[in-house]
């Protein structure tokens, strides 16, 4: 018997592979173009303020 446990990682990365290229508002459904290393949810929408989450 082992003890080594391979489950899925701890942290929820969600899908893995391409970022998304934009990031829309969830509120009022405005894109914007993702700008690179900066995630979603650190911008806001510029039309309504919201925070913004990957496409
Ligand atoms: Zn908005």
């Amino acid at each position: 018997m082992t003890d080594g446990q391979r489950g899925p990682p701890g942290r929820g990365l969600g899908r893995r592979g391409v970022p998304p290229e934009a990031c829309i508002c969830p509120s009022c459904g405005e894109e914007v173009s993702k700008t690179r290393g900066v995630p979603c949810r650190e911008m806001k929408c510029p039309k309504c303020g919201a925070v913004m989450v990957g496409k």
